[in-house]
């Protein structure tokens, strides 16, 4: 097995489950009529149930509801008719209800599984034990005065999804991965931005480890970590510090615990005889969520197509190999994007050519400047033509470089084919002036030409030399024929 770890005892192996906290995508908040926008000045997006003032009543956002269903359909996932929703209690400043409200014996989606891709061709599947609706707390400020700490409840009461894995990942790898895939569902549906920058996807990571084949070993969990690089980091630290501590004689105590990225190391938060005892109840405030099958059905019906589906969909449809089927179908708006461009103006072209220009130069240049492909300023019907332009041989494939580099530059929403007229690009294909340029060069170089016929493999260089001489607009296959023959070349 390729993901043990080696100790001094022999091999081990990792176990992880994670909860992630997803933030739904809804403009207003779980249970009052606030905004959910981002970067607002302080306690600018707060109502009084956010606020928790007396008497306020929570009233439950059908758009969350609606999000949260969705996104357990995409995950495969037993959509439970009925679900309730429970108080957590505890106290901290930025929780002014001195409570969550939380779904805990009856979550509003039970189990299902997720297919995680470890390469294109290779997947393992793990399980979703449940997904349930909660609310976010508000965030206290303690870097703004000397002697104060400030609250912001901006985010109080916006909608979380809670997905819970099952221990089912075995390295950081698998995890990070996981987190990806589960990302790019998310993204797909719809239901939540997944931007961990913004804290909008965060997780909390559970690690221990066993002898390959022995029982599971007691977890550790590491607290809100926000990027798929830290899980992975903080996975491996964790791991490797229970390892030592077990092979040590010692025994893992169930704790929580932080990752500090910078010391690249977790430490302690609470132990399990802190932990919380939070005496959940029902919410009496708030009826049991009920649906119908009509409800959830048609929510079934408007799902867009998922990635797994759409990548196969792309082997099969387009002829894609299941790497490059992977790359487009990672974001939903660059698989829409390559769809366009191979489908413009109603007929299908070059398929392989669209895949290779959008995974090559256009990514290259919307990776520079921070942008998905779809944003780069190059339009879907632009890319098209451009694939057209070189099969027809109207221009070779190294002018097209060029033209795509004015399709991003200062030629910005022109016509390729206009473009390639306006600045006398088109491809020589006369035979008669390919022909001179090609005697022009062997003339100029004649020792060379000498070498050339028992070096065959100089016919590159010339080809190059010829190619410069017309500024890279002669039909290179014409150029590579003619050279061959007046070469002497087999
Ligand atoms: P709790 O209710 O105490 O949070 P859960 O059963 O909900 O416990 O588990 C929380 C998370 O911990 C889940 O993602 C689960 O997959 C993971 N988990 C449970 N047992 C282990 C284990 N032995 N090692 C690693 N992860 C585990
Ligand atoms: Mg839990």
């Amino acid at each position: 097995m390729a993901n043990l770890i080696k100790g001094a005892t022999g091999d081990w192996e990792i176990v992880v489950g994670l909860e992630v906290h997803a933030q739904v995508t809804s403009k207003a908040k779980l249970f009052s009529g606030a905004s959910t926008g981002f970067g607002a000045p302080p306690n600018s997006h707060v109502s009084l149930v956010d606020a928790a003032m007396p008497g306020m009543l929570p009233v439950i956002n059908a758009e969350c509801v609606r999000q949260a269903v969705r996104t357990g359909l995409g995950l495969k996932a037993e959509i439970n008719k009925r679900s309730s929703f429970d108080r957590k209690n505890y106290f901290y400043p930025d929780l002014p209800q001195g409570y969550q409200i939380s779904q805990y014996k009856s979550p509003i989606v039970g189990e299902g599984e997720i297919q995680v891709d470890l390469s294109p061709t290779e997947s393992i599947r793990v399980g979703i034990e449940r997904l349930h609706l909660e609310q976010d707390a508000g965030k206290s400020l303690h870097d703004q005065s000397p002697t104060m700490s400030y609250v912001d409840l901006n985010r109080s009461g916006v909608a979380l999804m809670e997905i819970v894995s099952k221990p089912d990942m075995r390295s950081a790898d698998e995890a990070k991965a996981y987190v990806s895939k589960l990302r790019t569902i998310l993204r797909y549906i719809g239901s939540c931005d997944g931007d961990m920058e913004k804290g909008n996807l965060r997780a909390d990571v559970n690690v221990s480890v066993r002898k390959p084949g022995a029982p599971f070993g007691t977890r550790c969990e590491i607290k809100n970590v926000n990027s798929i690089r830290f899980i992975g980091q903080a996975i491996d630290v964790e791991a490797r510090r229970q390892i030592g501590i077990i092979e040590d004689g010692g025994v893992i105590e169930q704790e929580t615990r932080l990752y500090d990225p910078g010391r690249g190391e977790t430490r302690s938060m609470r132990s399990k005889e802190d932990a919380h005892d939070y005496r959940y109840f029902p919410d009496p405030d708030l009826l049991p969520l009920e649906f119908d099958d009509a409800f959830v059905e048609a929510l079934k019906a408007q799902l867009p197509e998922l990635p797994d589906e759409k990548k196969a969909r792309f082997m099969r449809d387009y002829g894609l190999s299941a790497y490059d089927a992977a790359i487009l179908c990672a974001e939903r708006e660059t698989a829409a994007f390559f769809e366009e461009a191979a489908l413009h103006g109603g007929k299908k072209r070059d398929t392989k050519a669209v895949a290779n220009w959008m995974m090559g130069d256009l990514s290259a240049y919307a990776n520079v400047h921070g942008l998905s492909v779809a944003e780069a300023g190059l339009s879907a019907g632009a890319l098209a033509t451009l694939v057209d332009l070189i099969g027809e041989g109207v221009i070779s494939g190294k002018i097209a470089k060029d033209v795509l580099a004015m399709l991003l530059g200062d030629d910005k929403g022109a016509d390729p084919r206009a473009l390639v007229k306006a600045r006398g690009l088109l491809q020589v294909n006369d035979v008669g002036a390919i022909e001179a340029a090609v005697e022009a060069v062997i003339a100029a170089n004649a020792d060379k030409a000498e070498q050339a016929r028992t070096k065959p493999g100089m016919l590159g260089w010339f080809v190059g030399q010829v190619m410069k001489a017309t500024g890279g607009k002669a039909n290179p296959q014409s150029v590579s024929d003619l050279l061959k023959r007046k070469l002497d070349l087999p």
